[in-house]
């Protein structure tokens, strides 16, 4: 039997946490933070941290880790979303210095769990990406130029069989490794973050849904919170904001797990080295192997529901398990027989240009940080490291930073199309993405399929 929703299988071995206490009334704070993933728990974090007097506040609508920090794929890596577009706004060496960032964001993030005594099940096996059609192995070197031209001097590119001597995936063709990544176990990762907030002395209410952003108030059903500085760290969820609406697309993205393999699946798989996996699909997959032995792999599934509904509680509609689960035994057809343990689906930000950011709006104090496309779980810390230097700067207790500097840094775009226009736009695109891999794996053209080319074009990704 396969567990759908529940949240998510990160949570099967301690169960759904119980809530904190919800906010008791109005109050006056430094800084309020709604949302507790990564962002918000990251920035409360890094503030406390560099100003033990201020009064930080933390409101999370349900409990911290519900939304993607508690459900992702676990791929703690150096890939940040905007990057050329950031590097054609504002010069190339400004997004070297995102991407540097960025890749000191990995360690920054073992380093800071090895400290606080988070177990996140964390292994540091580096990233793997490999191809499968001509028109992926095409692409897989033009990315792997890309990213040693914007400084990974460590990463390789792999024949086919240097590739599945790390990982039998069948059919490679090619695939490229860097160093800068890490398997963590997500919620682990969430969970022990909002306890080491909240022993720095971090006020963290569950339960108490912000129903409105304004400057100086984050208003709640049980009273307000007043501050200078009111950060909006809700990513996925931004929709269901008053006002937000067109800000973020809530994009979809779903996971399934495998019960644990046994050693003779293993054996034919390989993966010692449990780096992360992914493929150079449009419509790409990502997986990783876990501590307890088992593949937890996610794709697009149902990319966006209507009017920018975000959340059934990570519940996973069947045509999706069984296209992930096909995916699965493409990849592994020794995993043909084994069982789906678990499905889930979790809702991540996407800006109008595809671009992530993070701002400070010095005449109100409202801040808001992500739009990371999928790429949150370092991004979400370097993101949180800017958004304390900003508040700092803005407060007059610090100066100007590499980080207050990044080219991330105040981006604006416009707002996503209203309905029905921007189902029928994600969908139609993604229709595109599929159909375009379904030819490049039948063919042999080394391009990438024209269907492809042009989706991205209309989705404002090139
Ligand atoms: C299935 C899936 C797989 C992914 N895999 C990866 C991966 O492998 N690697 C990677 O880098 N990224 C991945 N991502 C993306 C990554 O998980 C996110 O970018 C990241 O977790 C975002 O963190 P966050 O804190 O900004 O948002 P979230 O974790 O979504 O947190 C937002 C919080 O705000 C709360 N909230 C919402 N509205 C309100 C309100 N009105 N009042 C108070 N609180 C509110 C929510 O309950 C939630 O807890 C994945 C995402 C998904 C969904």
């Amino acid at each position: 039997m396969t567990v759908n929703g529940g949240i998510s299988f990160w949570y099967a071995g301690t169960g759904i946490p119980l809530p904190r206490e919800p906010l008791a009334g109005s109050r006056d704070a430094d800084v309020v933070i709604v949302g507790g993933g990564y962002t918000g728990l990251w920035t409360a974090y890094y503030l406390k941290s560099a100003a033990p007097e201020l009064r930080v506040t933390v409101l999370e609508a349900r409990f911290c880790g519900y939304g993607a920090s508690g459900r992702n794929g676990g791929w703690l890596y150096n890939g940040v979303a905007g990057r050329d577009r950031y590097a054609a706004l504002h010069g190339r060496e400004a997004a070297v210095a995102l991407q540097r960032a960025m890749n000191d964001t990995v360690t920054e993030v073992i380093e800071v769990a090895g400290r606080e005594g988070i177990d996140a099940d964390i292994h540091r096996g580096g990233v793997l990406e490999v191809a499968y059609s001509p028109a992926q192995l095409a692409r897989l070197r033009a990315y792997h130029e890309a990213e040693v031209a914007f400084g990974e001097r460590e990463r390789v590119l792999l024949s086919a069989a240097e590739a599945a001597g790390r990982v039998r995936v069948a059919g490679t063709v090619g695939g490229t490794w860097t160093p800068h990544g890490a398997r963590v176990q997500p919620a682990k990762l969430v969970r022990g973050l909002a306890a080491a907030v909240e022993r720095l002395g971090v006020s963290v209410h569950e339960s108490t849904p912000v129903t409105e952003i304004r400057p100086g108030h984050a208003v709640t059903p049980y009273g307000t919170v007043r501050a200078p500085y009111v950060l909006r760290c809700t990513e996925g969820f931004t929709a269901s904001l008053k006002g937000q609406r067109r800000t973020w697309l809530p994009m979809n993205s779903s996971m399934i797990v495998t019960e644990p393999l046994p050693p003779e699946v293993w054996a034919t798989i390989g993966w010692e080295g449990a780096e992360t996996l992914g493929d150079m699909a449009h419509a790409y997959m990502y997986a990783q192997r876990t501590a307890d032995g088992r593949i937890a792999l996610g794709g697009r599934g149902a990319p966006y529901r209507f009017g920018s509904r975000t959340d059934n509680d990570g519940g996973t509609s069947a045509a999706t398990v069984a296209a992930l689960r096909a995916i699965l035994v493409r990849f592994f057809p020794a995993t043909a027989g084994v069982a789906v343990d678990h499905a889930w689906s979790g809702v991540l930000g996407v800006p109008r240009d595809w671009c992530a950011g993070v701002h400070l709006d010095r005449a109100t104090g409202l801040g808001w940080a992500g739009g990371y496309v999928g790429s949150g779980v370092a991004t979400s810390n370097l993101a949180a490291r800017t958004l304390r230097d900003l508040v700092r700067l803005d407060a007059g207790q610090g100066r100007p930073t590499e980080l207050t500097a990044l080219p991330w840094v105040g981006h604006r775009v416009r707002r996503w199309e209203p309905e029905p226009l921007r189902w029928a736009g994600v969908h139609g695109l993604y229709a595109a993405y599929r159909a375009a891999d379904r030819r490049e794996r039948r063919g042999h053209s080394a391009r990438t399929d024209v269907v492809a080319r042009y989706a991205d074009r209309i989705a404002g990704r090139h």
